[in-house]
C-alpha cells in the first residue's frame, strides 16, 4: 500500500518551513515538497531586519537555511520536486509530481508568490540582460553603474539600499509622489547620499539592443516624456501569488490568493493554506510563520478527530 503522509506541505518558504517545524514536533508524518530553492522568496531577500531576533546581518539565505535544518531536526522530510496536479477532494489527498505521487490526509499550501512585471515595452527582452527582479542575485552585476529601481513598497526600497553598496547611483521611480514602504526604510533611502527619486512617474520603454542602456519614462501627471540612462532596472512592483494548480479547485480571490479561515483552514476540509500565497492583510515573514505553525496545529486536530 502505497504510504500515506499526516501532511504534505506544498512549499518550502518561511510558511512550509514553520508548518514543517510544528508538524514535526508534534510528531507527525509530514513531507514537504519545494520545486526550487527552499526559503522562498525571503532566500533572495538581503537584510532580514525585522524578524524577531534577526539583528546585526541576518541575510534571508541564513534565516532560510537555519529554518530547513530545524525543521529537519525534528524529523521533517523534505523532497526536491514539482508540483504537478493536486487531487485534494476525499479523505485521502494526492499530490502527483515529477518525479514521484504522494498521499496524505491533509495537504498545506505555502507556495508563495512571484514578482509581478513591470508592464513595459522590452521588458521581457531585456530581461536577465540589465532588467532584474532580484537584487540578491544580480546586484554584483552593476558594481559602480547606473540603477533603477521601479515601485514604492518596502521591497522596491529596502532593496534600492541594498543595491546602494554596489552602483554609482540607484534611483527609485514611483509612480506616485509618496512611498508606500515603512517610515524607518523611508528614512534610510532619503538619507543615503547615493540614493534619487523620480515622482509620478512610469516606465514605459526600456532600451537597448544586447544590453539594457536606458528607459523611457512618462510623468503620469503632466504626460511628459523623458530618456533616463540605466544600466540595471530591478523592478519591484508587488508579486501574485502561484495559485494556478490549485484554480476551480479551491476558493480564491479574483487575484488567485487562497480564502482561508483564521485557523488557515480553506473550504475543503483538510486542505489549509499558510504564507503570502492567502489572502491576508500582511504578507512579512513573521506572519507567513506563523501562519504555517497554525496550519500544522489544526491540520493535526483534523487527523486526530477524523482518524484516530
Ligand atoms: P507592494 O507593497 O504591493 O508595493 C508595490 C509597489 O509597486 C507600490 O509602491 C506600487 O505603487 C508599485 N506598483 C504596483 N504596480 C505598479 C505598476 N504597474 N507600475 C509601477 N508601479 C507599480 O509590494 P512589495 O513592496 O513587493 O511588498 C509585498 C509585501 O511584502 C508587502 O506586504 C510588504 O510589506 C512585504 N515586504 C516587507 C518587507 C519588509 O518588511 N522589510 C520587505 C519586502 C516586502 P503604489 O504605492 O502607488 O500602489
Amino acid at each position: 500500500m502505497d504510504h500515506i503522509y499526516d501532511t504534505i506541505i506544498i512549499g518550502g518558504g518561511p510558511a512550509g518551513l514553520s508548518a514543517g517545524l510544528y508538524a514535526a514536533r508534534a510528531k507527525m508524518d509530514i513531507l514537504v515538497i519545494e520545486r526550487a530553492e527552499f526559503g522562498g522568496q525571503v532566500a533572495t531577500t538581503n537584510e532580514i531586519d525585522n524578524y524577531p531576533g534577526s539583528i546585526e546581518n541576518c541575510t534571508g539565505a541564513t534565516l532560510s537555511i537555519r529554518m530547513k535544518q530545524q525543521a529537519e531536526e525534528f524529523g521533517t522530510k523534505f523532497v526536491s520536486d514539482e508540483v504537478s496536479e493536486v487531487q485534494l477532494e476525499g479523505d485521502i489527498k494526492v499530490v502527483k509530481c515529477m518525479k514521484g505521487t504522494y498521499k496524505a490526509k491533509t495537504i498545506i499550501i505555502t507556495t508563495g508568490a512571484y514578482p509581478r512585471l513591470g508592464g513595459f515595452k522590452n521588458e521581457l527582452e531585456l530581461r536577465g540582460k540589465g532588467i532584474s527582479y532580484c537584487a540578491t542575485c544580480d546586484a554584483d552585476f552593476f558594481e559602480d553603474l547606473d540603477i533603477v529601481v521601479l515601485g514604492g513598497g518596502d521591497s522596491a526600497v529596502s532593496e534600492a539600499i541594498y543595491l546602494t553598496k554596489f552602483g554609482k547611483t540607484v534611483t527609485v521611480v514611483h509612480r506616485r509622489d509618496e512611498l508606500r514602504a515603512a517610515k524607518s526604510l523611508q528614512e534610510k533611502a532619503f538619507n543615503n547620499p547615493k540614493m534619487k527619486f523620480i515622482w509620478d512617474t512610469v516606465v514605459e520603454e526600456a532600451k537597448g539592443e544586447e544590453l539594457l542602456e536606458g528607459l523611457v519614462l512618462k510623468n503620469i501627471k503632466t504626460g511628459e516624456t523623458s530618456d533616463l540612462k540605466a544600466d540595471g532596472c530591478f523592478v519591484f512592483v508587488g508579486y501574485l501569488p502561484i495559485s494556478e494548480l490549485f484554480k476551480g479547485k479551491i476558493n480564491m480571490t479574483p487575484r488567485g490568493d487562497i480564502i482561508t479561515d483564521e485557523v488557515m483552514r480553506t473550504n475543503i476540509p483538510g486542505v489549509y493554506a499558510a504564507g503570502d500565497i492567502r489572502e491576508k492583510l500582511l504578507r512579512q515573514v513573521i506572519t507567513a510563520a506563523a501562519d504555517g505553525a497554525i496550519a500544522a496545529t489544526h491540520a493535526e486536530h483534523y487527523i486526530e478527530e477524523k482518524f484516530n
